[in-house]
């Protein structure tokens, strides 16, 4: 079975003629019609709408000249990003028949840049979780070990690209379900600065969390990718544009390890990996340098209270009235009650409650003020820290993926979030890519290391990262 290689390689294929977006639109078809029964990463593939696309795209290569940047590229797109006419279910029972009345901002950019839309990945519901298993539609299975998660919430897309059905799917990214999705998939995963892409027609989890972002083969592709979707869009207030510094290669980096963030519960083969690849950036002739977060360790404690409180204000719409699922009751009060009761799955439900907890009078100083208190002074610690760093560096997950029911108790599912989740707390931009591979019985499974850099620090970061890992210098 033929996988699609990366979006530069098809691409540069597309306009020497070797091939045609046909021909990629067809072999991304045939893939998921061979793979996907078991793995999953789809809930919905647009076929015809693809092959009509493909035509088009593949006349206008055949006619030469201008040819837009993703012309005739099969893109797969978490199922929280609207596109029009097509369903939005953010792998809920909520919104399992709900359309999309209009594209949303990344998905006219890519529209604009000639990709085409091959289907809709799965997702745990309404983008919570850390394994795709909170998806009301069924799991979706690691391609790499079938037995295993393919991380979350962006599950589906990452599998979507790690099977080779499509060199690029679109995830958003809360608490790292772009990063560690593609640490669990052996991808490239990347997290922009906080407003640095429109959040324009994206179901939304945490508002003052959530961005889009590409999963990709090489940071190359990433970077290709983010550009297109990123900018300021006057549909989201908090969008922006950003300065390009990039990086040239030889510049000489200094890269930050919080070390007493990096003690319990890691996976020793995790870290034997990490280790290895400071060692490798060491002789390449950077500087490791220890520094210290403190308050990073407070991360996962501040997430867990100011993402719910997000999630119970947000996810307050679905009241049986307004969108998606109504179950008819007796009165008003029934309508609410029976629609959330049986529309939405137990974590949603768990986040909800906490939130909505959290929020209340008596509790908010307490719990969402002090939450927000330790945020902002994470931003200043983080702020004092890159004074003297370029980047900070951390493994992007504590394990390897785990198998499918693994991490029933939603606590130790929690713990995976531990190094992402400070990246979108503070809003900084934080890369992941491949690290090395470790063994458990006849599995080989990819890990991740995360880059993370200051706010607005994209290009910079994404350059270094094609740098250390497209040119093969740490990885
Ligand atoms: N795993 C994290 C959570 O469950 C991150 C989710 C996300 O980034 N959407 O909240």
């Amino acid at each position: 079975m033929n996988k699609l290689a990366s979006v530069t390689a098809l691409r540069e294929q597309f306009l020497a003629g070797t091939t045609t977006p046909t021909a990629a639109v067809e072999a991304a078809l045939a893939l998921i019609a061979a793979e996907d029964a078991d793995v999953h990463a789809f809930l919905d593939v647009y076929a015809d709408d693809a092959r009509a696309a493909a035509v088009v795209a593949t006349a206008a290569y055949a006619q030469g000249g201008d040819v837009p940047p993703l012309c005739g590229i099969p893109v797969a797109i978490k199922n929280n990003i609207l596109i029009k006419g097509k369903r939005a279910t953010a792998g809920s029972k909520m919104l399992a028949q709900y359309i999309a009345s209009y594209d949303a901002t990344v998905i006219e950019r890519l529209r604009a840049a000639g990709a085409i839309f091959i289907g809709a990945t799965n997702m745990d519901e309404f983008a919570m979780g850390g394994s795709t298993e909170n998806s009301a539609f069924g799991v979706t299975r690691n391609p790499l070990a079938r037995t295993r998660v393919p991380g979350g919430s962006s599950g589906g897309s990452a599998a979507a690209v790690a099977m080779g059905a499509v060199p690029v799917a679109i995830g958003t990214d809360t608490g790292g379900s772009i990063r560690q999705p593609a640490s669990y998939c052996g991808l490239v995963g990347y997290k922009p600065t906080y407003g640095a892409v429109s959040r324009s027609g994206l179901i939304a989890m945490g508002s003052s969390l959530d961005q889009a972002g590409p999963l990709t083969h090489t940071v190359t592709d990433a970077k290709l990718v983010h550009t297109i979707m990123a900018g300021r869009d006057p549909l989201d207030a908090t969008s922006h544009d950003l300065p390009v510094t990039g990086y040239t290669a030889g510049e000489s980096l200094t890269f930050g390890i919080p070390r007493a963030f990096l003690k319990d519960g890691i996976d020793p083969d995790v870290m034997a990996h990490f280790e290895a690849h400071c060692a490798a950036l060491k002789a390449a002739g950077h500087t490791i340098v220890d520094i210290a977060l403190p308050l990073f360790e407070q991360g996962l404690a501040a997430y867990y209270i100011v993402m719910p409180a997000e999630v119970s204000s947000n996810l307050a719409r679905y009241d049986g009235m307004r969108y998606g699922l109504s179950v008819p009751g007796d009165d008003l009060l029934a309508v609410y009650e029976q629609t959330r009761a049986q529309g939405f799955g137990p974590e949603v439900k768990r986040r909800i409650l906490l939130g909505t907890y959290v929020l209340s009078s008596g509790y908010y100083d307490a719990y969402y003020k002090k939450a927000e208190l330790v945020r902002q002074k994470m931003r200043e610690e983080l702020a004092q820290v890159f004074c003297s760093v370029d980047i900070i560096l951390t493994p992007t997950a504590p394990t390897p993926a785990f198998r499918l029911g693994e991490q029933a108790d939603p606590l130790s599912m929690y713990r995976q979030d531990i190094f992402t989740v400070p990246v979108n707390l503070t809003g900084i931009p934080a890369l992941s890519f491949p690290m090395g591979e470790v063994t458990r019985g006849d599995d080989v499974l990819p890990v991740g290391v995360q880059y993370s850099a200051p706010l607005g620090a994209d290009t910079r970061l994404l350059d270094i990262g094609m740098y250390v890992y497209d040119h093969r210098l740490a990885a």
